[in-house]
């Protein structure tokens, strides 16, 4: 029998890195997950596994954010996942998480890496969350995330970081069309964090991670449990006043 109370999140890109972070520190909250994967199933199985270890309930399930044509069979499948796993027709929180980066100047960037990034950030998060808007509660909450890239400027990040700042617009709309149900919808901007991203050099690179820490006023590049903790923070009760914010998870970075 499930407590009528427990809550229930959804979290996109929860295979690895920053989602997976996310979902084991509310998991640790006592709120039970869906997460998706688009190609790394046994990670995303190891990750239910965990949150089972904890105690929590969590399913995982296979998305490509870049497909949108996907997201109908994908609420689909979402709402059966409710009914069986959790006897229930709604989730309390949504995280749109999932997402990768390339490297480009302004002048050298393709129409076909523009359109990747388009399809993965801005309209995978506009439309995913559109299609799953019947199966969030009234009252429930939403974080987009964007990252420090849409405040401070890098070279190589033009298209990347317009997507992001394209987020953080997006997000102040759905909050105020979305506030009268109840749910309110935040942005989480983390700056440069060691995870596989960009393929892992903020973790991996040993002058990309000093060069980042000397950006930053605590003096360290941000780790997954940075970014984890702080989400699963804003989703904790007690910060139910606040929406369409924008907050930086980034230690500071380039103030
Ligand atoms: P990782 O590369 O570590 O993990 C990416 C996750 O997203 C994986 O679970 C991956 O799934 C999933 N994913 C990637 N592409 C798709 C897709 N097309 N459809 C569905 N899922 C996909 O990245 P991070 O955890 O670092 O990044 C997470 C989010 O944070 C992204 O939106 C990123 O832009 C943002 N961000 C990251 C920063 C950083 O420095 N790390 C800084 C600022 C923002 P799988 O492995 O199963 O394929």
């Amino acid at each position: 029998m499930i407590e009528s109370s427990t809550k229930v999140a959804l979290i996109t890109g929860a295979s690895r890195g920053l989602g997976r972070n996310t979902a084991l520190k509310l998991a640790e909250k006592g709120v039970d997950v869906i997460l998706t994967y688009k190609s790394g199933e046994s990670s995303a199985r190891d990750v239910v596994r965990q949150i089972e270890a904890l105690g929590r309930r969590a399913v995982a399930l296979q998305l490509d954010i870049a497909n949108s044509k996907s997201f109908g069979a994908f609420a689909e499948s979402v709402k059966n996942v409710l009914a069986d796993t959790w006897q229930q027709t709604q989730f309390d929180y949504l995280v749109n998480n999932a997402g990768s980066g390339n490297q480009a100047s302004f002048a050298d960037t393709t129409e076909d890496q523009f359109d990747q990034l388009v399809n993965i950030h801005l309209k995978g998060t506009f439309f995913l969350t559109q299609k799953l808007l019947p199966l969030i509660k009234d009252g429930g909450r939403i974080v987009n995330t964007s990252s420090g890239l849409a405040r401070f400027t890098l070279p190589g990040y033009a298209a990347y970081a317009a997507m992001k700042g394209g987020i953080e617009v997006l997000t102040r709309y759905m909050a105020k069309e979305l506030g009268p149900r109840g749910i309110a919808v935040n942005t989480i901007a983390p700056g440069a964090i060691e995870t596989d991203f960009g393929g892992g050099a903020a973790r991996d690179n040993p002058q990309v991670n000093a060069h980042i820490a000397s950006l930053t006023a605590f003096g360290r590049v941000g780790l997954p449990d940075d970014v984890g903790g702080a989400v699963a923070a804003l989703l904790s009760d007690g910060n139910n006043w606040i929406t369409g914010q924008r907050i930086e998870v980034s230690g500071g970075m380039m103030l």
